[in-house]
This record gives structure tokens, sequence and C-alpha cells, in this order.
């Protein structure tokens, strides 16, 4: 296979212009048009081009650029706070506003650091997370990321490393299989506390189907059921970074509903505006709003664009259009559509070892012969970026997701097409995968 479909470094010149969108299609400068695959990085989750958002933003820029939400509200931010509420699970009642899934992490860890300390419990400190994990690029959200590519360059001035194995039972950790495992994995969240002392430990922060760093690996049944009763055994907050997963993205509003378990902290970003204007929210329980209230400070994790109106009345329309489209049913219709086809191509292509993942946030592991083993190309094989390089000369856009931990290799890519992907656009981006698939393998 060529070694020249590496993906280029940024900035040297070969990137493609994008000059336009239209629902889930891209087209460049030269006129070519791309399936937006990934919906970007798992962000433009109702396509391109969409009237009502527009115009949603359109007329709240001619009513007010900007108010500082330290001195007003604004009706925008309002209602869309009101609306996350009813739409959250139990007493995830509260949002608290950012412009990115790296400053709504931040901004979690501080919420529980802050509600501890007006519970008297000021030691409680610690926040745990998991290994084959993003949080995002900031120190804080890269600190509890378990991204070792990631790490590396910063490590001197990472706060904390992850303590906890990831669920990925393709590559398990301790070489079981569920359910006979015992839920090892999850065990291991009581391993670290008792490590750490429950007394020091404020919080556990998961992505409810790890993305960026694994390729879409949905744990096994029963997993966050075990994780959400050691956080409460222990006293820990359980912190969902749904960034990737929420807002409809796995056919369910939040992700954590597949396992009917309710955090005390939810995480939206990303498909919350879809793309349209940067806003990310924070989603805390009626206990927790109420605890820091009683402190000095409530506001303590604002920043400048914290709840602009402009990304509010985005991200409002685009949950009026997820839900007058029903496009939440969709995903988890269409996904398992895309599921089956990629199992297809699984019995097809022994260079993929697993398919996986959870309404339209899903993965393909790449082995190096799935016949043989689950043994990963050679890491200067780079097969992710061939895939991806491929599939965008072809018309597809991917998003390449390589994993490591301790050794153990994997190299995946997404597939996260926007919501309202219809069945005929399926068929397409299937038909232009296999032909990526079956150049790779020249
Ligand atoms: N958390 C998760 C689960 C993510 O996938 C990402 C981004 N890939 C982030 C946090 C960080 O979000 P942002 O890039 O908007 O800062």
């Amino acid at each position: 296979m060529p070694g020249s479909y590496l993906i280029k470094p940024v900035l040297d010149g070969s990137y493609k212009e994008i000059s336009h969108g239209n629902g889930i299609y891209l087209y460049d400068s030269e006129g070519k048009a791309y399936i937006d695959g990934s919906s970007g990085a798992v962000t433009c989750s109702i396509g391109h081009g969409c009237k009502e958002v527009i115009e949603a933003m359109n007329e709240q820029a001619g009513k007010i650029s900007f108010v500082y939400r330290s001195q007003f509200t604004n009706q925008p931010a309002e209602e869309l706070a009101d609306k996350l509420a009813a739409m959250a699970p139990e007493d995830l009642n509260w949002s608290f506003f950012v412009n990115s899934g790296s400053e709504a992490v931040e901004t979690a860890v501080k919420i529980a650091l802050q509600y501890w300390q007006e519970k008297g419990q000021g030691r409680k400190t610690h926040i745990i997370s998991r290994w084959m994990s993003y949080h995002g690029i900031t120190i804080g959200a890269l600190s509890l990321s378990g991204h070792t590519e990631r790490r590396r360059r910063f490590f001197s001035h990472l706060e904390s490393s992850p303590a906890v194995s990831p669920p990925y039972c393709y590559r398990c950790p301790y070489q079981l299989s569920h359910p006979s495992c015992g839920l090892k994995c999850a065990e291991e969240l009581q391993t670290a506390v008792d490590r750490t002392g429950k007394e020091h430990v404020a919080a556990f922060i998961a992505e409810p189907v790890i993305g960026a760093a694994g390729g879409a690996i949905s744990p096994p049944e029963g997993y966050y059921q075990r994780i959400k009763e050691i956080c409460n055994e222990n006293a820990i907050l359980f912190i969902a970074d749904e960034v990737m997963t929420g807002a409809g993205r796995t056919g369910k509003a939040f992700a954590m509903e597949h396992w009917q378990t309710v955090p005390d902290i939810s995480i939206l970003g990303k498909g919350l505006s879809a793309g349209y204007s940067p806003i990310a929210s924070v989603i805390v329980s009626d206990d927790i709003l109420c605890t820091i209230k009683k402190g000095s400070n409530l506001i303590m994790s604002g920043h400048t664009y914290s709840a602009n109106p402009q990304s509010a009345a985005a991200a409002l329309a685009v949950l009026k259009v997820i839900e007058k489209e029903n496009l939440i049913q969709h995903a988890e219709k269409i996904g398992i559509l895309l599921m089956k086809k990629l199992q297809n191509l699984k019995e097809e292509f022994s260079m993929i070892g697993d398919v996986r993942g959870k309404g339209l946030l899903l993965g393909i592991e790449f082995v190096a012969n799935s016949e043989i083993s689950a043994k990963p190309f050679p890491k200067d094989y780079n097969i992710t970026s061939l895939i991806t390089r491929l599939a965008q000369d072809l018309g597809l856009l991917l998003y390449p997701s390589s994993a490591g931990i301790d050794g153990r290799e994997g190299d995946a890519v997404l597939l996260a097409p926007p919501l309202n992907i219809t069945e005929v656009e399926v068929n397409k981006l299937v038909s232009i995968l296999h032909q990526t698939l079956k150049k790779a393998e020249e």
C-alpha cells in the first residue's frame, strides 16, 4: 500500500477548501462533493445549510450581539436551559453554558470541587478518569484524558493521570469475556477509590461511548449501573461527558439512558448546536445547584462568551429541528441499518476486526487479518490515515480515531453521519466505504 496517503500536517498547503454544504454533503471549492460521514468531528448532527437554524441566528443577531452573563440574562439562553431541563432525566435541571467541550469539562470539575467544599468535605479533590478516553485539550481536561499520544508532549504540566481501564471488550484489559468477567473493569473503580481514599475522591468522569480515543466503544451490559453504585457507595459524583454522545447522537437524547443510569453532572457540546455556533452545557442536579448556591460565588466558572445569545439561539433552533423531525428516533432506527451494513463489510474484509457503537455513533476497528487474530496493523502502517485519505478521495469523510494503551494498539475510524441521513444516503455511504476498503486491500 502506498505511503503517500498519510494525512498531511495542517498548513502544508494540501488541504482542500470547503466552499459550502447542503444536508449531509460538503462541497469543495473545485465542486467535488463529499458525504460528511462523521459530521465533521461528530458535530454537524442536523447536516449543513439548515434554514430554520440560519433564520433563528439571523433574527437573534438583529436583536442583540452580546450581553454579559454576570450582568444580564437573555431570552434564548433561558429558553435553552428550560429545554435541556425538560430533555434531561430526573432532576438534571440546571445548565451552565460555556463555549466548548473542554471548557465544559473544566467547569464540571470545578463544580464537583465546589460541591464538596460547600458540604464541608474540602479534602475531596481528586477526579478519577479512565484510560483510552478524551475529555478535551485544555490542561485540566487533558489531565483527565487517557489519550497517550495527546498527553505525551504536555506530561510535565498535567495534574493527574487516568486510573481505570476502559470497558473495551474487543481487547479486554484482563483477557476475559462478558459476562463471566464479573465486570472487572467496573470494579477497578472501587480499587482506584480504595487506593486514593474515598475521603479524597470528588468525582469519576467517563464518556458513555468512548469516541475519539477508542472508535465508538460501548460498554457491556451492567457496566454503568455498577459504576453508579460504586459512586453512590463512596460519595463520589458521576460526571457523564456526553460532549460527543449527547443531543441524540446515539439514538437517545442522552446516551446514559441506554443504561438507565442518571449521572450527577452531564456535559453536552458538539451536536448541541450542530456546528452552527459554539456552545456547550454542563447540566447539574437540583442537589448540586442548591449546594453550590449556598457558597458566596455561584458563577465561579464563566467565560466572557458563556451563554451568549447567538449560540443559545442556534442551539435552541437545532433542538427544535431534532424534535420536529423526530431525529433521535430516526438515529436509532437508521443506526441499526448502518450497523447491519458494517457487519456485512466485516464478513467480506479481513482487515475489519470489530464494528461497534450505538445509534449513529459507530466505529470500525482495523486489524492485520481478522481471520487469524485481532492483532493490529504495525503502528507505522498508519492504517486509519490510509483509509481516511482513500475515502476522502472517493467522496466520503471519516473521523480517524486511533487508540492505544500500554502497547495494546487499536486503529479505528468513527462513522457518525448527520442524524437526518436517509436510507438512500446510507446506501451511498456504504458503497463508497466498500470501494475504499477494496482500494486499501490493493
Ligand atoms: N469530551 C469529549 C467526549 C469529546 O469528544 C471532546 C472533543 N472531541 C471534548 C470533550 C472536547 O471538546 P472541544 O473540542 O469542544 O473542546
